[in-house]
Parts: structure tokens; C-alpha cells; sequence
């Protein structure tokens, strides 16, 4: 089961978060068909929004947006403060091939572009207030150090970051996905930043010891080396859709009249397919004539 952890290191001067999301980016992937480069990027992404998420308080969705120029064209990832993610790719089966090392052109298929992220808040208590957006340019395309890049700049926080997607040609495709954040908060000690920054550096890829069974603790010790850490806080990731019946009957609703009846007497129904999770929703041709019965009423 995936799951994220938060807390604090060195005197409460450093924030760590750390989460395995093997199971919500299988989720992802199976549900939006990616090839593998658009896979790991959609993973990592989804990875980063989550535990970005879980190092900010006073929101109800986080998203972190990529627009760019590369085969993907773009991702949009989804966080929610329950550790619900949603997300897809632009052009799921965008592909290059691998790099000269093996690895997947993950900066290849993004390519030149902004890294935005999005926080919304006050929909429950009915407040539509201005979202905070920040945002960058893409310096990697590799993603991780784009959420670093992100934190640095926009929110003043030194950051080191961390995610990985180990895919493979057969089932099950997605065989490890995980990341670490440590942000430094004012008064971080700049050695202990060193000394993040270098075991990090020199840790064992990400991936590789979550597929052999490391927890989001394993990763932070990994990662953080002697340094001691606190956890404060524990929960679970989930790939977690927002749509329903309901919601697409809401959407077709509000084409209006003359769309629904179009809708009953050209295909006798209608196919809405929602974007983030690719889930299809058919309304047959007794759904449509009860949305024109409810808007009769009105
Ligand atoms: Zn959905």
C-alpha cells in the first residue's frame, strides 16, 4: 500500500517528506494507456505533487502544471490534503528513445517550457478566493530537480528532491515509484545542507530500494544519512478521481436545452470521457430526457 510520511530533522530546521506511490502511478499508467517515457514523467509528477502537498498547510488542491514543447506537451498533476492524486499527460503516448545510459529521455519528451504550481483554497466553507499560483522555467525536464528549482525560487526554500518510476516491458509495468523531499526552512545550519545535499547525492537510487521493500522511512534514513529525523504525520497516497455519474450528468446539463435534445435525437445518448482519469461515463437516452425533465422544472 502506498503511503507518505512527513516530519522534521535537525532541531526542526529541516522539513522531510517521503512516499511510496508504486501503486497510484500503476494506476495512472494503466488508466491513461502512457508509453513508458510519458509514464515516468506522469509518475514523477504525481510523486512531487504529493509530498509538495504534504509540506503546505491551508489548502484544497495543489496542482502542479507543466507546459512545455516537448512530445508530451504538458502535464497536469493533482494533490489533494488527504493524499488523493489525480493527473494526466497531454500526449500519453508521446516516445523518444532511451538515452545513452538506458535511462528514459524523461527531460527529452517535456521539454522547454514553465513549471507552475497551483494552490487553491476555501471551496468547503464556500470562499472563492485567489489561488496562489508560482511559477518557473523548466531548468531540467528531468522533473525533480524542477520541483527543487520551484521550491528555491518561488517559495524561498532551499529544497533537495528526489523521484523515481522503475518501469519494466511486462507485468507489473510499474515495479517502484517513490520520492523524497527535504526543504530547509530559515535557520537550517548551511552544513547540514551540505551533508544532505552529499549523502543524497551518493544514496543508492531511489527505486531500486523500493523495490526491494523499503518503507518512506527507509527512504528518509537513506537520504538523510546520521542526520536524526521526527515523523509527525503518516497517510495514504491514493490515485483518486474527483468525476462521477453524477458530475457528467451535471456537465451535459449545463450545454443547455438545444445541445441535449441534439444529443437525444442525433446519438440517442451521449460519452463523456473525464480527463484526469480517463474514466468514460455513457448517458443513455432516459438520462438525457431526465435532464431536460429537471430543467422543465426550473
Ligand atoms: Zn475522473
Amino acid at each position: 500500500m502506498d503511503k507518505l510520511i512527513h516530519g522534521t530533522a535537525a532541531e526542526g530546521t529541516v522539513r522531510v517528506m517521503a512516499a511510496i506511490t508504486t501503486d497510484a502511478v500503476a494506476e495512472a499508467i494503466r488508466r491513461h494507456q502512457t508509453s513508458p517515457t510519458a509514464g515516468a514523467a506522469l509518475g514523477r509528477t504525481l510523486t512531487g505533487a504529493a509530498l509538495l502537498g504534504a509540506s503546505q498547510k491551508d489548502f484544497d488542491r495543489l496542482t502542479v502544471k507543466i507546459e512545455s514543447d516537448g512530445p508530451v506537451g504538458g502535464i497536469t498533476a493533482e494533490a489533494d490534503p488527504n493524499g488523493n492524486v489525480r493527473g494526466y499527460v497531454k500526449n500519453p503516448h508521446a516516445e523518444l528513445p532511451p538515452r545513452v545510459d538506458g535511462k528514459f529521455d524523461v527531460r527529452g519528451v517535456i521539454g522547454k517550457g514553465t513549471f507552475y504550481v497551483i494552490r487553491e483554497s476555501g471551496f468547503d466553507i464556500g470562499l472563492h478566493r485567489e489561488p496562489y499560483v508560482g511559477s518557473v522555467p523548466i531548468v531540467s525536464g528531468e522533473i525533480a530537480e524542477d520541483f527543487a528549482y520551484y521550491l528555491a525560487k518561488s517559495e524561498q526554500i532551499p529544497a533537495a528532491v528526489s523521484l523515481g518510476v522503475l518501469l519494466r516491458n511486462s507485468d507489473p509495468f510499474v515495479m517502484a515509484a517513490g520520492g523524497v523531499m527535504i526543504q530547509m526552512l530559515p535557520g537550517a545550519n548551511e552544513h547540514i545542507v551540505t551533508m544532505i545535499e552529499d549523502t543524497m547525492a551518493r544514496a543508492p537510487h531511489l527505486t531500486s530500494i523500493i523495490k526491494e521493500g523499503a518503507s518512506p522511512k527507509d527512504l528518509l534514513t537513506t537520504a538523510l544519512g546520521v542526520i536524526d529525523f521526527e515523523v509527525l504525520g503518516e497517510e495514504q497516497v491514493l490515485f483518486q478521481c474527483t468525476c462521477s455519474f453524477e458530475k457528467a450528468v451535471g456537465m451535459i446539463g449545463a450545454l443547455g436545452r438545444d445541445e441535449v435534445e441534439s444529443m437525444i435525437e442525433e446519438d440517442s445518448g451521449a460519452v463523456m470521457t473525464c480527463g484526469f482519469c480517463n474514466e468514460t461515463y455513457t448517458l443513455e437516452r432516459e438520462d438525457l430526457e431526465g435532464i431536460l425533465l429537471a430543467s422543465g422544472a426550473n
